[in-house]
Formats: structure tokens, C-alpha cells, sequence
């Protein structure tokens, strides 16, 4: 298994790093995640924040190879500008223009984005809808609305369309996507109406509207553009129901909460890293204490 000894209990002088590079990082909620993983499978792993600036990225990366870490996330504002550091990018990566895990193999770095794939696996997990054949609506057209629609796309998705406040960057991720998705359409959030948004199953809300402490909005998409046949996804996830969740409820829709995107996302890295199967209910459950710990004060 990759290198991992059974855990002693206590860091050992074989206890293997793996961490995050982020800038802010001390928000991260990684490390109890990955922490409580290792345990549960009894590996001598540690997984540790790593404040990183920007113009210590390089240094950083070399410390990757020069330490023997087994690899790392990375977080704002490194997803983009770490690629040319890496030797090798997988093609999901290479298509959504950003990495979020990075592993090493024996001082070759290769870059992996799970973003797209977790939450492919959070819908897996949670509902009976598969992206195959359906129409995917998507909510915003940033870094994650850009994993998930490569990920859809990939995964064979009838359409991929793109709705955004700023139409033109819905139109870039819509085009960006073409080659791979089977159609794709980009709307600006305004032109959107019941009739637009009936023929599509599934709607992914990957805006920042919403999102706590500013959760006291009304959905960005209004309510009555839901219809009762869509699995409605939300990839906010503080807080857990958001005000687009509850009116999709309200409408018999089926829902998806974001929470999930970030334990599968964090369970494929921690695959890449041990290639042991990641306890994905014990890294849900870790992170539900944590955030319900954090909202508590
Ligand atoms: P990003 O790259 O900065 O993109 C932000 C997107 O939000 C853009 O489409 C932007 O539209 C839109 N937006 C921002 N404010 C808006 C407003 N007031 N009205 C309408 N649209 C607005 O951010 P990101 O990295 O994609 O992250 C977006 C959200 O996803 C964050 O809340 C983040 O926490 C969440 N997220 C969750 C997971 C998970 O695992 N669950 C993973 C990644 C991200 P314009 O183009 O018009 O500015």
C-alpha cells in the first residue's frame, strides 16, 4: 500500500506527510478529514496545512520532491499557477486549467483534479441519477463549475450548459467544453425562464450566492424555475440546506448538498496518495463535527 506501515499510534520516523498548500490554509477543512482516514485504515500518515505564498509555490513544490512528502492538495490561490511546476498532469486536470492533489511518485509530480470526479461521486452516492444522457444545467462558470462541467462532460452528459451572471465567461466555459461534451449551450442568468430550464435534469448551483454568512438570500435562480423532475445540486456547503436546496424541496425536487463534493473530492485524493479505499462515511461524518463545531463557536 504505497509505502504506509501500520499506524504506531504516535508520529514515527516512518510516519508518511501528505498536507495542503493554501494561502489563507488555516480554514482547511482537510486535515481532520485526512487525519481521521489514516487512522480508521491504520496508516503512519500525517496530513498537515501548509501556509504557502504565492511566491513561495516553487519553493514549495521542490519541498514536495526534496521531503518525500506523498503529495499534497492545493487550495486558492495555487490551483492555476502550480501546473507548469508539476512533471505530469492527468487529463481531467489538464481540461478544467486547474490541479487540486498533486502526487508524488519517487520525486515525479503529477497533477489530478478530483473536484469534477468527487462530486460525480457524491450524486453517485447520494441519488440513482447518472450524468450519462442527461442535460446539465450549471449554476456560474468559476473554477468548480468548470470541473464539474469537464467532469459531465466527460462522464458523457447530453448537454452541458453554462448559466452566469457574466455572460461572456459563461460563453468561454461552454466553448472550453465543447470538444469533449456532446452540446453545450451558455446563458446569461437573466435570460433564464420555466421554459429554458424545463428540458434540463439536473441543475448545479456553483456560485458563492448563498454562502454563510450571507445565507439569509433568496436562491439565485428563482423558484420557479425549478421543476419536480430535477436533481438539484448545490455545492455550497455552509449552509448545509441552502435557501436553493429548501425551495427545490418545497418544489419536489430531488436535492444534492454540497458537503459531499468535498468528502469525495478529499477521499480520491487520499486513493491517489495510499491506493487503500478511502472511508468516505468516516470522512463525512468528521467534517459534519467540524463544521457543526465551527458554527457553534
Ligand atoms: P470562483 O472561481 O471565484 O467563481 C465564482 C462564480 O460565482 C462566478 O461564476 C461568479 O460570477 C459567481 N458569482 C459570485 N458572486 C455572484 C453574485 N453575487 N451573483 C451571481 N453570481 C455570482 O469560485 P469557485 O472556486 O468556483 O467557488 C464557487 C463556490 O463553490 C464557493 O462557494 C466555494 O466554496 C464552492 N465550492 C465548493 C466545493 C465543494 O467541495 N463543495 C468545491 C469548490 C468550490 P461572475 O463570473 O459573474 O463573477
Amino acid at each position: 500500500m504505497s509505502g504506509f506501515l501500520p499506524q504506531a499510534g504516535t508520529i514515527t520516523g516512518r510516519t508518511r506527510v501528505a498536507g495542503v498548500f493554501g494561502d489563507p490554509v488555516a480554514h482547511s477543512l482537510s486535515p481532520p478529514m485526512h487525519n481521521a482516514a489514516f487512522a480508521e485504515l491504520g496508516l503512519d500518515g500525517v496530513y498537515v496545512p501548509f501556509h504557502v505564498r504565492p511566491q513561495h509555490l516553487a519553493a514549495a513544490v521542490a519541498g514536495v520532491r526534496a521531503l518525500g512528502l506523498v503529495g499534497v492538495n492545493v487550495t486558492i490561490p495555487h490551483k492555476v499557477t502550480i501546473l507548469p511546476l508539476l512533471d505530469e498532469v492527468a487529463k481531467s486536470a489538464r481540461l478544467i486549467g486547474a490541479v487540486n492533489t498533486v502526487v508524488n511518485r519517487d520525486g515525479r509530480l503529477e497533477g489530478h483534479n478530483t473536484d469534477g470526479q468527487g462530486f460525480v461521486r457524491s450524486m453517485r452516492a447520494a441519488s440513482d441519477v447518472e450524468p450519462a444522457d442527461r442535460r446539465v444545467l450549471i449554476l456560474g462558470a468559476g473554477g468548480a463549475a468548470q470541473a464539474i462541467a469537464v467532469q459531465m462532460a466527460l462522464e458523457g452528459a447530453a448537454e452541458v450548459a453554462v448559466a452566469n451572471r457574466t455572460y461572456a465567461k459563461a460563453v468561454s466555459l461552454a466553448e472550453a467544453v465543447s470538444g469533449i461534451a456532446a452540446a453545450t449551450t451558455a446563458y446569461a442568468l437573466t435570460a433564464l425562464t420555466p421554459a429554458v430550464t424545463e428540458r434540463y435534469n439536473i441543475v448545479v448551483h456553483t456560485t458563492s450566492w448563498g454562502m454563510a454568512p450571507s445565507d439569509r438570500v433568496p436562491p439565485l435562480l428563482p423558484p420557479e424555475l425549478l421543476h419536480p423532475h430535477h436533481l438539484v445540486c448545490d455545492i455550497v456547503y455552509t449552509p448545509q440546506e441552502t435557501s436553493l436546496l429548501r425551495a427545490a424541496r418545497e418544489r419536489g425536487c430531488a436535492v444534492l448538498e454540497g458537503l459531499g463534493m468535498l468528502v469525495h473530492q478529499a477521499a480520491l485524493a487520499f486513493e491517489l496518495w495510499t491506493e487503500a479505499q478511502a472511508p468516505a462515511y468516516l470522512m463525512e461524518r468528521v467534517l459534519r463535527e467540524e463544521l457543526a463545531k465551527r458554527t457553534n463557536g
